[in-house]
Parts: C-alpha cells; sequence; structure tokens
C-alpha cells in the first residue's frame, strides 16, 4: 500500500475535479504500463501506486474519507470488506481500464494489444486482440476519400461449436466452483482485522463456465485462424501515420468474448509531381524565361486533373499562384486547401550558336538589366504569402 499522498502520487491539487484526476492517472498508467517497461520493477510499483490513489480519488466517498483521515481510512474500511489494505493487484488494475480507457479513446490500440479482460456483470469475458493492418494511399484517393476492401487473416468465430469451444450443448456446465460468477472470496485475517479478498475463479478463469468435452475443430478455443474481407471507408483528408480503429473488426475472442479492433495505419504513397503540405498541395512549374518575359498560358496538373493557368508577361521567379480549393480537404471538415503553384524561372545549361549569338544581342539591352525596384516582392514576403 502505497505510504505516498494520493494527490502526490498523480500529482494533481487537492481541489482537483474528477475529469484532472482521470487525464493525471490516464498519463501515469500510460508512462509506467509494464508493456512498455517490461521487467522494470519500479516502474510497476509506480504503476500500481497510481492505480491505487486513482481508485481512492476517483470515488467520491472514498475521495472524502481520505481527505479527513488520510491513509487510516484505507485500513479502516478494509475490514468492511472495501478495497485497500494489501493494495491492488495487476487483474484489478487492468479491469479497471475499461471505464478510464474504453468508449472509442485514442488509447484502446495501445493497451488492447495482449488480450486483455473486460467486467461484464461481474464475470470476466475475453477480448480479442487487436489486429493492425497498413494501408497505402495514393494522393487522389486521399483527396477524395476512399473505400478498400481489403483481405485480413485473422481469428474467426468457430463455426463448428459457434465459439462456444464445446463439442456439443451437454459438455458445456456452469463452474462449480464459483457458481457461474467467474469469481471466489477469500476472507484472511490481518492485523487490521478481517479482509476480505475476491480474486478470479482458477477452476474456469473467471469465464463462469467449464466445458468437459471439446470442439474438435478449435480444441476448445471457440476461434480459429480465418479470413475475412473488410471494407474499409477511409475519409477524405487523412495523413501518413494516421491510424483509424473499426470496432470489433480485429481478432475474434475465446468463446464468445468481444472481438478486438482492427487499427489501419495509414501510408500515403508518394505522387509523381505534386507534393502534399498539410491540407495545401504544392506544384514545382518551370517556365523559361522568355515565356515569364512574353506571357503564355500552360496546363499544370491537380489531383482532379489537369487545369490551365495564366502567365503574366513580365512574371518573376517565386512567384506563388494559388488554385483556391484545389487541395485537399481537411478531415471531417468542409475546408479544403489549395495548390499553390511555385513558379521557377528555367535558365538553358546548353545553348546552340543560333542562341547564343540571338541572347548575346540581348544580353546588355537596357530591360535586361536587372531592376527589382521597390515593387517587388522580397522572399521574405513571398514565404509569408506561401504559408498564409
Ligand atoms: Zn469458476
Ligand atoms: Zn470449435
Amino acid at each position: 500500500m502505497s505510504k505516498r499522498d494520493y494527490y502526490d502520487v498523480l500529482g494533481v491539487s487537492r481541489g482537483a475535479s474528477d475529469e484532472e484526476i482521470k487525464k493525471a492517472y490516464r498519463k501515469m498508467a500510460i508512462k509506467y504500463h509494464p508493456d512498455k517497461n517490461p521487467g522494470d520493477k519500479a516502474a510497476e510499483e509506480n504503476f500500481k501506486e497510481a492505480a491505487e490513489a486513482y481508485e481512492v480519488l476517483s470515488n467520491g466517498e472514498k475521495r472524502r474519507r481520505y481527505d479527513q483521515f488520510g491513509h487510516a481510512a484505507n485500513a479502516q474500511s478494509a475490514t468492511g470488506g472495501g478495497y485497500g489494505g494489501g493494495g491492488m493487484n495487476m487483474e484489478d488494475i487492468f479491469s479497471q481500464f475499461g471505464d478510464i480507457f474504453g468508449g472509442g479513446s485514442p488509447f484502446e490500440g495501445f493497451f488492447g494489444g495482449g488480450g486483455g479482460r473486460q467486467q461484464n456483470g461481474g464475470r470476466r469475458v475475453a477480448r480479442g486482440s487487436n489486429l493492425r493492418i497498413k494501408v497505402r494511399l495514393t494522393l487522389e484517393e486521399i483527396a477524395n476519400g476512399v473505400e478498400k476492401k481489403i483481405k485480413v487473416n485473422k481469428q474467426v468465430v468457430c463455426k463448428t461449436c459457434d465459439g462456444s469451444g464445446a463439442k456439443d450443448k451437454s459438455s458445456f456446465h456452469t463452474c462449480s466452483t464459483c457458481g457461474g460468477s467467474g469469481a471466489v472470496r477469500r476472507v484472511t485475517n490481518t492485523i487490521l482485522g478481517q479482509m476480505q479478498t475476491t480474486s478470479t475463479c482458477p477452476t474456469c478463469n473467471g469465464e463462469g463456465t467449464t466445458i468437459t468435452s471439446k470442439c474438435n475443430v478449435c480444441h476448445g478455443d471457440g476461434v480459429v485462424r480465418g479470413e475475412e474481407t473488410i471494407s474499409i471507408n477511409i475519409p477524405a483528408g487523412v495523413s501518413e501515420g494516421m491510424q483509424l480503429s473499426m470496432g470489433g473488426k480485429g481478432n475474434a475472442a475465446p468463446r464468445g468474448g468481444v472481438p478486438g479492433d482492427l487499427i489501419i495505419l495509414i501510408e500515403e504513397v508518394q505522387h509523381e509531381t505534386l507534393k502534399r503540405d498539410g491540407n495545401n498541395i504544392i506544384y514545382d512549374l518551370h517556365i523559361n524565361f522568355v515565356d515569364a518575359a512574353l506571357g503564355t498560358s500552360v496546363e499544370v496538373p491537380t489531383i482532379d486533373g489537369k487545369a490551365k493557368i495564366k502567365i503574366e508577361p513580365g512574371t518573376q521567379g517565386g512567384k506563388v499562384l494559388r488554385l483556391k480549393g484545389k487541395g485537399v480537404p481537411e478531415v471531417n471538415s468542409y475546408h479544403r486547401g489549395d495548390q499553390l503553384v511555385h513558379i521557377n524561372i528555367w535558365t538553358p545549361k546548353a545553348l546552340s550558336r543560333e542562341e547564343r549569338e540571338t541572347l548575346e544581342k540581348l544580353q546588355n539591352s537596357p530591360n535586361f538589366k536587372p531592376n527589382p525596384g521597390k515593387n517587388e516582392k522580397s522572399f521574405f514576403e513571398r514565404m509569408k504569402e506561401y504559408f498564409e
């Protein structure tokens, strides 16, 4: 049991709100989670200490008692069959995650990998592990959103036993050790009096049922290796490294439990000519200095086909033209980025004699002398314009 002040353990003030306490605990749980710190005893102790602090501070009644009596309150309440006394075991801590990380939280993927268990009316229900897949998307697919049908190898429910793991109905029994509750109670004598602890039934592993004769196909697991074609709707605007989660589409759980989630990791395929910058698309256009001086019209690629743009006579290198709304949409929003056409003046690298002679005639022409003047935008101003 922790000797430290529970508020100090979670790093919150005494007046912290329930939400602040939950947030602080979530942070601690992630930092010291055993999956992240394998074999680290100190991390495990911190993990347990944080869970114990949260157990008390997240409960209005326990928190009030703790505020009034400090740690003594916990010891006393232990005799009443409550909590505390010997601290919490790992099983209890993980079952607590249901409310702290559950319900579509971004941490599900992190904690779900181990095929954890969750509470269901007292009985423990197995949870299938999460499944991770990568999906590669082109820039066009990202810009427009796409439905991908992907064949996934995973644990599926055994059809022979319908996921029960039993050979037939008669080989399926309520556990005689725990009477189907999945938990056993134990009373121990301590210096503080009698303490009652509840632990997972060792006979049925908390499932509440036992099987005398196992299914021949899945050997009692209720799941087998199989595949499923899953249709994934990817919204427009996703980006490299983003994770989408489809609840219940991961591995099936043993014996009728809750299936895990399917975690979809987004990968971007580089476009040949268009570069993505957030919601904007950047295109590097090269024109020669004659076109820049005389003006012209050119076609540029965009994510939905070619677009014609006009180059005004006297266009300078470094100018950025904006094609409104030709960028990538923001996820879950109507806002769409732009395509920015960055104009580069191409200087010929090799010249024929004829070309050289023509240019030599122009070389000292008065209008060819660089004369930026006050009206020309500086590099800094262009950059500002570019990023606005
Ligand atoms: Zn049992
Ligand atoms: Zn089976």
